[in-house]
């Protein structure tokens, strides 16, 4: 687990024949009151708790595991994490959270095709992600957690519920599959998913002012260009309608 700031630490995926999410830890670890944000694909689970204790950190610190969005390469191990962590809550974006709860996938596979290849790969079952959901996120919350401000923004568009972390102080954004290093971003083909939704957060995040970059995959960006996310939004926008 690699520090990124004070309060953000990072846990690169390690992607197989599917991606698997980068995990995120924030909060201070004084305080206690750690969060991860998404957990990753399943499997992925293991080396991944291991590499938060390797760091020092007790698993009981982490009170609740937040979900940018449900897709199967961020959410696949939460069963894994939770046998490890199971004070843990849940919270993710409601639209999503809600479908969790009627033990509908949809949002987790995007596709059928995809979800009968991952049942057989996997092993999985098809109530595997069915599950309470202990917040349901609106977007506008701002959250004090781990001696830290990060609101809460929704970025629909990739998915129906896809959510971004920013904290304003250090000017960090965690935005899930909507944003990526390299002027990409995330496909919106998926169940869920909605070109003119993306259009629109991408111009939502171009408000913002970002230094730090920590997308759910590839790379990540420290001293992110001022314009970068404006930049991107332009590249797109031909595509996104
Ligand atoms: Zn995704
Ligand atoms: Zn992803």
């Amino acid at each position: 687990m690699a520090k990124i700031h004070e309060g953000v630490y990072f846990i690169q995926g390690r992607d197989d024949m599917l991606p698997d999410s980068h995990t995120y830890v924030i909060g201070e670890p004084s305080s206690n009151d750690l969060s991860i944000i998404d957990v990753g694909l399943t499997g992925k689970g293991g080396y991944k708790i291991q590499s938060i204790k390797k760091a020092g950190i007790e698993l009981s610190a982490i009170k609740r595991i937040i979900m940018t969005h449900t897709h199967l390469d961020h959410i696949g191990c939460i069963a894994e994490i939770k046998s490890q962590i199971p004070g843990a809550e849940l919270w993710v974006h409601r639209s999503e959270g809600e479908l969790l709860e009627q033990g509908d996938d949809r949002a987790v596979y995007g596709m059928n095709e995809f979800k009968s290849m991952c049942l057989m790969q996997y092993g999985l079952k098809s109530d595997s992600f069915k599950m309470t959901v202990d917040r349901k996120l609106e977007g506008g919350e701002i959250l004090e957690i781990g001696n830290m401000v990060w609101e809460i923004i929704h970025i629909p568009g990739h998915s129906m519920g896809g959510i971004a972390l920013y904290n304003p102080a250090f000017e960090i954004l965690i935005p899930g599959d909507v944003i990526y290093a390299d002027h990409a971003i995330g496909r919106f083909d998926l169940f869920g998913a909605n070109a003119n939704e993306l259009k629109n957060s991408l111009n939502r995040l171009a408000q913002l002012k970002i230094d730090i970059l920590l997308p759910g995959h590839n790379n990540i960006v420290k001293d992110l260009p001022g314009d970068y996310v404006k930049q991107v939004a332009r590249t797109w926008e031909p595509y996104l309608r």
